[in-house]
């Protein structure tokens, strides 16, 4: 079955989807019109996106381009038409199993990369040997990630899917994901998180903040960015533990950290943590992020 496109733009509307990422709280409204500050990137200009209700269609003209629903849907999860369309048909509770989009369904990788367990740049994130084995992470001499941190990502069932590596110095790019990967499937750390079944989970950016969080004795997870994917939403909201939303403390760490937790809340208590200016989870000492808990 094809995804009905046309279906998805007359019945999904642009309010709707806005307020499913809660990109639509800072919005104001005129007439049939929506506007304000882009919500889906870092602008500041108040009238750069606009959204006609009547007609369901969007447009920011600093920097996004503008459409349907489902040209919205891809500008917010970074994904192709199908994708878009497929997550516009979950959002209208339409099942649409077959006919997924090639290349969206993570597969088990069928090899191990060999890796150095204590390098000095894991020391000098004060990553103890014990942590870096619990993640699987090592540097990597030989194989897609050399000269880098290798980082094993798992699906929810534990089932390694990728490795991400992180640069060791300057290198850019910082993190370097296997070309096409598909992050906003993925919720890093939730195979464990799922088993262990405590109390509340910290909901950080990056790899580095859950290490840091772990070695202080709390579960976490991360979105390997700033904002929060339809995947990554519906994953959160399967695990039966509290969340605690911890992002970085710069400008995008707090508005990605506001639209996550508009967008849950309804259906969550949700807990926040706002860092102060320049501050990230992994730049505190474990007795100051259990206090902060
Ligand atoms: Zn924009």
């Amino acid at each position: 079955m094809k995804p009905d496109y046309e279906r998805i733009k007359r019945e999904l509307s642009i309010e709707r989807v806005l307020r499913e990422y809660g990109m639509s709280l800072d919005l104001k409204k005129s007439g049939s019109q929506l506007y304000g500050r882009c919500p889906i990137h870092n602008g500041d200009n108040p009238r750069a996106f606009n959204v006609s209700l009547e007609k369901n269609l969007w447009n920011c003209f600093t920097h996004c381009g503008g459409g349907s629903v489902i040209d919205l849907l891809m500008a917010i999860e970074n994904v192709g038409v199908r994708e878009a369309a497929q997550i516009g048909n979950d959002l209208l509770g339409i099942c649409y199993e077959e006919g997924r989009p090639a290349g969206s369904v993570l597969k088990p990788l069928r090899f191990r990369l060999t890796l150095e367990p204590d390098h000095n740049y894991q020391k000098s994130r004060n990553i103890s040997p014990e942590t870096a084995q619990y993640f699987g992470i090592g540097y990597c001499n030989r194989g897609i990630m050399t000269g880098r941190i290798a980082i094993p990502i798992h699906d929810v069932d534990g089932n390694l899917v990728a490795y991400c590596g992180r640069a060791v110095d300057d290198t850019q790019p910082k993190y370097r994901f296997p070309r096409g990967f598909p992050k906003n499937r993925v919720v890093y750390n939730l195979n464990h998180v799922v088993k262990d079944q405590g109390k509340e989970v910290v909901v950080v950016e990056g790899f580095f903040d859950v290490f840091a969080l772990y070695a202080a004795g709390l579960e976490s997870v991360a979105l390997m960015g700033s904002s929060m994917s339809h995947h990554q939403k519906k994953q959160l909201l399967s695990l039966e533990q509290r969340l605690a939303f911890m992002f970085d403390g710069d400008e995008a760490g707090r508005r990605g950290m506001r639209q996550a937790i508009d967008a849950l809340h309804e259906k969550r208590p949700i807990k926040a943590i706002y860092l102060p200016e320049n501050m990230q989870p992994d730049h505190y000492g474990q007795n100051y992020l259990r206090e902060f808990l």
